[in-house]
């Protein structure tokens, strides 16, 4: 039987699918201690789930199996739970669901929408620097396109030889299929792109056979989360998202795209900008309710 595209761009993109009440979640990575801005995101995501009726969910994304640590899993369910959240068990892991990400990575493959880079990261940033105006997508400056021409034979040589590759998107081809595209912010408003401007993003990375991109649009879907809350920061990579959701035929959520929690110096915190971690914070006698009220939630316990 033979698939196809058949539902013309406009017909595939009218807004958000519509459900009576939320599913939410916060999916933070194990890589580190949580700061103000993550306790500020999970409890924005806990609070939009809460005044609608809906689901709030927690997603452990540990794909980066290098950096990630059970220790710091641990630290951040601690610290969600004292700082008052609850959520279902059992939590979503990412590193279980290789295999899942996987079939719809071949999906792409199939359709002939992807490609074999053999780059290393330096020979990235030499091809860049001979053109620094090159255009920028949500992960920086777009991939020159050095592996985009290797013959399938060639390429298929060196995948059996062993050689280390990442798959990336062929966003031209994508941007054909889909045509225009759009997704609804709470904030923005409704955001009209151009697929074609992601540039040829990793759908697997080298050193994992998945990406941020990937894994999370599909969890998304099969976890039925219907309203995405996550920082700005996260904003463009938004575009990326809605254009696998849309080859892949994957349920379009709402967004809620929300402010940034900035230190003194107007930067977002970060740990290697010295931000203090909530255990930091509660170790010098913070409670939950002040980090609540720090965070922007000063009337969660009543909410
Ligand atoms: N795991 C991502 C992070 O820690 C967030 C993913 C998302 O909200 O889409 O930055």
């Amino acid at each position: 039987m033979e698939i196809s595209y058949s539902a013309p761009a406009e017909q595939r993109d009218e807004g958000p699918d519509q459900f009576p009440a939320p599913v939410t979640r916060f999916a933070p990575s194990p890589t580190g201690l949580l700061h103000l801005g993550h306790a500020k995101s999970a409890l924005f995501a806990a609070a939009k789930a809460r005044a609608l009726g809906g689901r709030f969910l927690l997603r452990i994304e540990d794909i980066d199996t290098g950096r990630s640590r059970p220790e710091f899993e641990q630290a951040i369910r601690d610290d969600l739970a004292w700082l008052g959240l609850t959520w279902p068990e059992p939590v979503l892991r990412q590193s279980d669901r290789f295999p899942v990400y996987d079939k719809f990575l071949h999906l792409l493959e199939e359709a002939d929408l992807t490609y074999p880079c053999f780059c290393t990261r330096k020979d990235i940033a030499a091809e860049i620097a001979k053109a620094p105006s090159a255009p920028h997508g949500p992960d920086g400056p777009h991939y020159p396109g050095l592996c985009k021409g290797i013959p399938w034979e060639a390429a298929r040589e060196r995948i059996d030889a062993g050689e280390p590759h990442a798959i990336r998107l062929h966003s031209d081809r994508a941007a054909a299929l889909t045509g225009p595209l759009s997704f609804s912010d709470a904030e923005a408003g409704r955001v009209e792109f151009d697929p074609a401007g992601i540039g040829d993003i990793v759908l697997a990375r080298k050193d994992v056979p998945t990406s941020y991109h990937l894994s999370v649009c599909v969890d998304d879907a099969l976890q039925f989360v219907s309203l995405v809350t996550r920082g700005t920061d996260l904003f463009e990579a938004t575009k990326v998202h809605r254009v696998l959701q849309s080859l892949l035929g994957l349920p379009q959520p709402a967004y809620h795209h929300h402010d940034l929690v900035l230190d003194e110096g107007g930067r977002r915190l970060a740990k290697r900008t010295g931000a203090l971690s909530l255990r930091a914070l509660r170790d010098q006698g913070k409670t939950p309710a002040e980090l609540r009220a720090m965070a922007g939630f000063p009337d969660w316990e009543g909410a």
